[in-house]
């Protein structure tokens, strides 16, 4: 609401007097941009943070902006060219290995994978706090009414099929999840809905703008399962301290809602993943799906397979994202083993 509500305040146009309707963006006398002020506060914003190298509040100045310019404009392209291009930048800025020393022998291998290991839980690490830092992100979905509103209808409807104890914790997994998406989607600057629950089907978050390439499109589709993970894997691990079953179901249902927003189709987060995939990869996806259900055996895996075989087929890029690929076909396995009848879900649930 705060980011348009002084969209309000503009009554007439100041150049030509000619009086506007609330929502205008151009004055239909004159043709002047009625926010042209502001447009060129956010394009300073945008430029002083790209300056000092913060590249997600660039991205979010120049979302801003596109939403103050009428549709069809110059000005919306040159903004959609910048923010691919500055994606791109935190993309590499993010993903790329600080420094690779190549190692020789076993011994430094292993030290090599022992550093890559220590890597991993201090970025891990980081992650966390900068997550917990942020407590008012976590509540970001709870502060809105239609969140919440929805939620309290998901979560009867979740505590009539499973109980109130699974209901809550599925809940709870789906809100963690659907802050991923929130979380990827602020860090690249995209305008977004807060997240909705739908009993039956799940929770998504509405874009009210198109990611700025396949890449980023895939970012924000897997961050909702990777953060899912997360939801899940603490379920087992209070599970394990605990041995209350209670925790291993819900960590083995949110692994199959999960699962089953990796079908690579629609909308749904698979869907997005395999937008940056390219017909090699789709290929190499598709059989190791089929791999990963010789070895476990789950039958949403059929579901998934299906989407990624009809995805082998339809439009695919020429450049492809093998980071996607490896943490898709790494989300897909975990869930499959840790969804009910799988390793871990063994003794959940029915
Ligand atoms: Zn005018
Ligand atoms: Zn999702």
């Amino acid at each position: 609401l705060s980011d348009t509500a002084f969209l309000a305040e503009a009554t007439s146009c100041r150049k030509c007097g000619t009086g506007l309707g609330p929502q205008a963006l151009f004055c239909p006398a004159c043709g002047g941009l009625v926010h042209s002020d502001r447009l060129q506060e956010l394009a300073a914003e945008a430029e002083a943070a790209e300056a000092r190298g913060d590249i997600s509040a660039a991205l979010n100045a120049w979302s801003d902006a596109r939403g103050l310019l009428p549709e069809g404009t110059r000005q919306r392209e040159v903004i959609a060219a910048r923010k691919d291009a500055l994606s791109r930048r935190l993309m590499d800025q993010t993903e790329q290995p600080a420094a690779k020393p190549e190692e020789k022998g076993s011994a430094g291998k292993k030290a090599g994978i022992g550093a890559a290991i220590l890597a991993f839980l201090a970025k891990f690490w980081g992650v966390l706090l900068t997550v917990l830092g942020k407590a008012k992100f976590l509540l970001f979905g709870l502060s809105k009414l239609s969140t919440m509103a929805s939620m309290l209808v998901y979560a009867a409807y979740a505590w009539r099929v499973f109980g109130w104890g699974v209901g809550l914790g599925w809940v709870v997994c789906l809100y963690i999840h659907e802050m991923g998406h929130v979380w990827e989607l602020r860090k690249f600057g995209i305008k977004a809905g807060a997240p909705v629950f739908i009993p039956g089907f799940g929770a998504l978050v509405l874009l009210k703008e198109h990611p700025a390439n396949p890449k980023v499109d895939a970012r924000i589709g897997l961050a909702g399962p990777l953060w899912g993970l997360g939801a899940s894997v603490a379920a087992v691990l209070v599970y394990l301290a605990t041995h209350a079953e209670v925790w291993l179901a819900i960590g083995s249902i949110a692994a199959v809602i999960n699962l089953f927003n990796l079908i690579p189709v629609w909308q749904l987060d698979g869907g997005r993943g395999f937008n940056a995939l390219n017909k090699q990869q789709r290929w190499i996806a598709l059989g190791f799906l089929v791999l990963f259900f010789f070895a476990t055996h789950q039958t949403t895996l059929v579901l998934v397979m299906l989407g990624a075989g009809y995805r082998v087929f339809a439009h695919a890029p020429e450049e492809g994202d093998w980071r996607t690929l490896g943490l898709y076909l790494f989300l897909a396995l975990v869930f499959a083993m840790m969804s009910p009848g799988g390793v871990a879900g063994a003794a959940s649930i029915r």
